[in-house]
């Protein structure tokens, strides 16, 4: 099918000959896709939670990732339907702006689905249900906003800040280190944080990871390592008081291109070149020197010959470091990236109080720790672990516990966790939509159930009966006016998440519910699905 203009610019539609397409209209259309959204959050409920289980994805090329993270689980599931592919972007969202909660949000988009399909059933209008959907998602916002507490905390008493990482930190592979990494990831953000400003960062924190070691021995350092050695083994591996020159220019004599065309027919001729060149690079290293460099980071490489010269001359260089690398050594030494070598001086070289090389283990791992830097906001998280797979857990683990602590950062209110701020809001919504008289009541009755999957997915998956979980929880928010009680997944003995510290922020809760209740109200306008006939 294809669109085409006449000779009025009218437009037109080219049916090819024999093309066959598969239409779904009207409710049929609407049923297929509340389907194919709720398959892809059936596969996400079982990870929800503390207790949530793992997924193994292998990709085409055999690379196989272990992960409980929502927003990766989908990220690696090839799917082919568009409305699934419309719960991946949800998932991203939730993973752009807010950095967690990214399984929950598709659990909560997943339950609205399967509300709206019944309401469908019963003959309500589709746009009546999206309408009675996004009543429903301002009152549930509102009252979270009335439940929210303010969690002080201050750049000496970071305790508050540690306890709500590792609630995120609890459902993760790595919740056995939890108390380490929350610590290091709330320091990590406090280090680039402006407190004043309420304004993180995050892009000046590296997060490194090598394997080998063990979870334990991930540490927190005020510099950044780079996953690269000295170019030369004798060059030394350790530089105190550092100036370092980066350069993304050439650091090598300029070779012939082949267009060019040098004769040398002579073994003078050649000696000459060789000397012309062995010169250009001593000009190079020299006016290093000259400008006080004791260390020349370098985005590109270097023969084997300069290396040498280097050695010789005994200028420490590094080389093939990456653009973003790059660009962070600068912004923590506080030197300036060199493009061209001409404009090398002095007032550019970054400065570091310690430039060291580290190996591990009996490998030939060796990695450049750039450390005590002029301007001490870039930070590095260096992650060590059994596999590869448990470092790129752990980096994501991190990513969303440094997001946890940013947003509080920016605003310290908070929602009790374990379910309990969606029953409170479940309860609020429920009792809202008595009071409304149009169909919309339906709606809004149907989206109070639909918060009450994420606490009874909770029990699920904790070994809990849901439903008796549930009822029990619900009638003590009731009986006792309490919005903190939520579902006891650790088998703690009380189901108080304030005792039992588990804490969301309000901004992330807010925005899971926004967010999947769009989606939602997208899929439920779409009455017309045409698609070529191979994908039917
Ligand atoms: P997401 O990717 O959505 O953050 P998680 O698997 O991290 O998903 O699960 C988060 C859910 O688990 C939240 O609803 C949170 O309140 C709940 N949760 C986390 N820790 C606990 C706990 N110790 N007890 C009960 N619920 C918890």
């Amino acid at each position: 099918m294809a669109l085409a203009f006449d000779e009025y610019g009218r437009p037109f539609i080219i049916l090819r000959e024999q093309e066959k397409k598969s239409r779904l209209q009207g409710l049929d259309a609407q049923k297929a896709n509340i389907a194919a959204g709720k398959s892809v959050a059936r596969i996400l409920r079982t990870s929800l939670g503390p207790k949530g289980m793992d997924k193994m994805l292998q990709s085409p090329d055999g690379d196989v990732t272990i992960t409980n993270d929502g927003a990766t689980i989908l990220e690696l599931m090839d799917v082919d339907n568009q409305i699934a592919k419309l719960m991946v972007e949800l998932s991203r969202s939730q993973d752009y702006d807010i950095g967690d909660g990214t399984t929950g949000v598709v659990v909560m988009a997943g339950s609205l689905l399967e509300q709206a399909e019944k309401l469908l059933e019963r003959g309500i209008h589709p746009i009546r249900v999206a309408e009675g959907y996004e009543m429903a998602s301002r009152i549930a916002v509102d009252h979270l906003e009335s439940i929210s507490t303010k969690y002080e905390f201050s750049a000496t008493d970071i305790e508050p800040l540690v306890q709500t990482c590792m609630t995120t930190l609890s459902s993760k592979i790595v919740s056995r280190c939890k108390r380490a990494l929350a610590e290091i990831a709330v320091k990590a953000v406090l280090a680039v944080a402006d407190l004043e400003r309420k304004d993180v960062n995050l892009d000046l924190i590296k997060v490194e990871g090598k394997v080998g070691g063990k979870l334990e021995d991930t540490e927190l350092v005020q510099g950044i390592i780079v996953d690269k050695d000295m170019s030369h083994p004798q060059m030394p591996k350790r530089i105190e008081d550092a100036h370092i020159a980066i350069l993304t220019c050439p650091f090598e004599p300029p070779k012939p291109k082949t267009k060019h065309k040098v004769d040398i027919d002579t073994v003078e001729k050649f000696q000459t070149l060789r000397g012309q060149e062995q010169k250009y690079f001593d000009d190079m290293v020299q006016k290093c020197k000259d400008v006080g460099a004791t260390l020349v980071i370098c985005q590109w490489g270097f023969d084997d010959e300069a290396n040498h010269l280097l050695m010789q001359r005994d200028l420490p260089a590094v080389r093939w470091v990456g653009g973003v690398e790059l660009e962070l050594i600068a912004i923590a030494t506080g030197g300036r990236i060199v493009p061209r070598f001409q404009e090398l001086s002095t007032e550019k070289l970054g400065k570091a109080g310690l430039v060291r090389e580290k190996s591990f283990g009996t490998t030939k791992d060796r990695m450049l720790y750039i450390e005590k830097c002029a301007n001490s906001k870039a930070v590095t998280i260096f992650i060590r672990g059994g596999n590869k797979m448990m470092i790129e857990e752990t980096k994501r683990s991190i990513h969303d516990a440094l997001c946890v602590a940013r947003n509080l950062i920016i605003n310290n209110s908070i929602v009790y966790g374990g379910g309990s701020a969606e029953i409170s809001c479940s309860i609020a919504v429920e009792a809202a939509a008595d009071r409304h008289p149009g169909v919309e009541q339906y709606a809004i009755r149907a989206f109070a159930d639909a918060l009450d999957a994420i606490p009874m997915a909770l029990a699920e998956n904790s070994g809990l009966p849901p439903i008796d979980t549930l009822t029990v929880v619900k009638s003590q928010h009731v009986k006792e006016n309490n919005s903190r009680c939520g579902i006891d997944c650790n088998d703690v003995g009380t189901n108080d998440m304030k005792e039992q510290n588990v804490f969301e922020t309000l901004i992330g809760k807010q925005q899971q519910i926004l967010l999947a209740t769009q989606v939602v109200k997208m899929i439920l306008k779409i009455d017309d699905v045409i698609t070529p006939s191979e994908y039917c």
